[in-house]
Parts: C-alpha cells; structure tokens; sequence
C-alpha cells in the first residue's frame, strides 16, 4: 500500500454560488441573469466535464472580462483532498473533507475493460444497516450536488488520461435518501454536453427507499442495484431496518415496475454472504423463488469486514453452493471480487470520518422525504 498526502483544491468563498452539480437549465439561468446568451452554459459545461479545468482562467472562448465576473460570483471549488491512498490491485481512495470535520470517501476501480468510480452521497448513513461500516457511524448530512459531482470532475482529473467509463452511487450514504441533490448529478452524467456517460453506466444503488425507485423510474431510469442481503423479511428486518418500512413484496414489486421502462435490462440484487446467517442452500432456494423468470441478476458480495463488525465472511465453499444454487434454477448470478480491501476500499468498508452525528437514525423515524 503506499499513500500520499494532496491537496488539489481551489480555494472559493463559502458565500460564492458553486457552478459544479448545477443542473443544465439552472446554469443557462444563471447565465440569462447576467445578460450572458444561454449557449454560455453549454461551453462551461464542455470546460468542467470534459476538460475538467480547475479555473476560469483556462476557459478560452470566454471573454477576459466574463472569466472576471465567474470568478467573482461563483465558485468551482471541489473539497480539499486529506488522503489519496493507492491498493496494490490498482484501486485508489481519495478521502475528502466536506467541512465541519466530516469527511467522505471515493473509490476508483481500475479493470481491464472500465473504470469505475464509486462515489458517496452522504456524510454517513441513517440506514443502520447491521453489516455495513457507514451505517455503524452514524448519519451527519446530505452532501450537496456540488460534493457529489465535485468527486467525479476530481476523479477523471487526477485520473487522466485514464477514463472513467462507469459511475456507481455505492459509497457512503443512501442515495434515494438524498434523492433531490442526486438527480441533477445524474442527469449531468449522462447529458452529453457535460459527461456522456450511457444510463447503463450509471448505476444507483439502494437499500430500498421504495417511493423514490418509482419516481427514479421517471425522471431518470438509469441502472439500479437493489441491496436485498435477505429472503425473507424476518431475516431482512435485521440485517437491513429499512425492510421494517418496505418490505420485501412492495421492494420487488418497484423493481419490476422499474424494470418495465428499462429496454431488455434487469436489476442487480446485491446479496451480501454473511457466514451462517443468510448463506445457506435453503436461502439461496427462497432467493430463486423470489427473482426467478424476473429481469434479475445477482451479485453475491463476499462480506468485507470492518473493525467494529460482528459477522464473518461465508466461506469459500458456502459461497460456491449458494452460486451454484442459483445458476442451477437459471439465474444470472456473479460473485464479486474484492477491490481494495488493503486501503480499507472494499464494499462497506467506507467509513470516511463522520462527527457530531445526528442521534436520529433509521430505527426512530422515517427516512427518504
Ligand atoms: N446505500 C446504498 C449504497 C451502499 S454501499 C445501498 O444500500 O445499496 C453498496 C453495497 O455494499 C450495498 O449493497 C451494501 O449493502 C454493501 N455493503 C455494505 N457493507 C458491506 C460489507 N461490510 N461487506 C460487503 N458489502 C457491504
């Protein structure tokens, strides 16, 4: 493992409004409220998502004098970079400090045919979710567009010439329980005149905020992973509390719907393997019925422990019963591979730093509004 200290942020006035993660129409706004034409947004937009310039300055088919006048009222100031530690496998992990000493966590994940760029949409999580080391720290804050952005343009930046070609919402947080700064990042990643990315790329992935999955379905219907970890909801109920909202039915029955308005693709369900606790053949059979003849696939994530964790990973041979289990009844089933699991950048294993946590977490109220 090695690591290294950077810091590659641009300083910007809190005051200042931030340009990054603001929605196509929104920018045009902007421009039209500062007697600019509105095609301004579409070169600002070339210059941040495909160029990835840090500064006005670099803009050059802006007038010196419009360069003078962003800089003043706006900023494209990304969060200062507290640790960027490099994996052995490739993997690297950018920590980031969003303020009031709350830091988050993004992931890069090099393969020989993509890269992927895991990235987190909130300071903790509410979820509470037993096995995952987010939700053992508590929930701080919804990171804004501009955080959550700011961690893809610094991505592709530091990463050049290398590409990011897929965008997966599997950091820290639950992103349809951020679901109204989520959406703009969304659309700038796929919009052409910002990162272009295909709505297969882009991947959401929740643990079940089921309203919010019937209206994704409408206003983006990019790919989705469905963390279901359980078959049954006795089982589910523990592992994942958010089941005690939306059970299993109402869960897969927004799925299917989902899935109707998405041309021949199915559905990722990400089925942590827990040892002795979700990871017999007689799980994997009540799985089969659940997703069978259903747009599914299952991803079977070999659990990643954390320093605080009360479970084991399955064992190899568990692992390749339950797969086999469901290759045997016909369904698509893989098995993840951990990445990054030396700089602590596997699967659940982000835990950032989140402070002064609200008390309130999954188990007290209601999330996803
Ligand atoms: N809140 C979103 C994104 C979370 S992280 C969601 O729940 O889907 C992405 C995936 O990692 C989820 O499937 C999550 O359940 C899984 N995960 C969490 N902790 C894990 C751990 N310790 N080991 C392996 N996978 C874990």
């Amino acid at each position: 493992m090695r690591e290294n200290a950077l810091t590659l942020s641009t300083p910007g006035g809190p005051s200042k409004l931030s340009l990054l993660g603001l929605p196509a129409p929104a920018l045009v706004e902007f421009f039209e409220n500062i007697g600019e034409k509105p095609y301004r947004a579409k070169q600002i937009m070339r210059w941040l998502y495909q160029s990835y310039v840090s500064d006005y300055a670099q803009m050059t088919d802006l007038s010196a004098a419009l360069r003078k006048q962003l800089a003043e009222l706006t900023s494209l100031a990304l969060a200062p970079v507290l640790k960027h530690e490099h994996s052995d496998d490739g993997t690297r992990k950018w920590l980031l400090d969003v303020g009031a000493n709350q830091a988050i966590e993004t992931v890069y994940i090099p393969e020989p045919d993509r890269g992927t760029l895991c990235i987190s949409s909130q300071a903790g999580c509410a979820l509470d979710c037993a096995f995952c080391a987010t939700g053992h720290q508590g929930f701080n804050r919804n990171l804004t567009s501009a955080e959550i952005l700011g961690q893809v343009v610094l991505a592709a930046r530091e990463l050049q010439p290398a590409k990011i070609t897929n965008v997966v919402f599997m950091g820290m947080g639950e992103p349809l329980a951020n679901y109204r700064n989520v959406l703009p990042v969304v659309h700038l990643l796929i919009d052409d005149q910002a990162f272009g990315l295909s709505r297969r790329r882009v991947t959401i992935s929740t643990a079940g905020v089921v309203p919010h999955i019937l209206k994704l379905a409408g206003d983006c219907n990019v790919a989705l992973a469905v963390s279901l970890h359980a078959p049954t909801d006795e089982l589910r109920d523990r592992l994942v509390p958010i089941n005690k909202i939306h059970p299993i039915a109402e869960l897969l029955d927004a799925c299917w719907k989902y899935a109707e308005g998405q041309a021949s693709r199915s559905i990722t369900f990400e089925y942590v393997m827990l040892d002795g606790v979700n990871d017999s053949v007689a799980d994997a059979r009540a799985l089969v019925k659940l997703l069978r003849n259903r747009p599914a696939k299952v991803n079977l994530i070999p659990f990643n422990a954390f320093p605080e964790s009360e479970f084991r990973c399955s064992t190899q041979p568990a692992i390749d019963a339950f797969w086999q289990t469901l290759r045997n009844a016909g369904l698509i089933a893989t098995v993840r591979r951990p990445r990054g699991d030396d700089i602590a950048a596997a699967c659940g294993q982000l835990a950032g730093r989140v402070r002064d946590r609200q008390r309130v977490r999954l188990g007290d109220r209601v999330i996803g509004a």
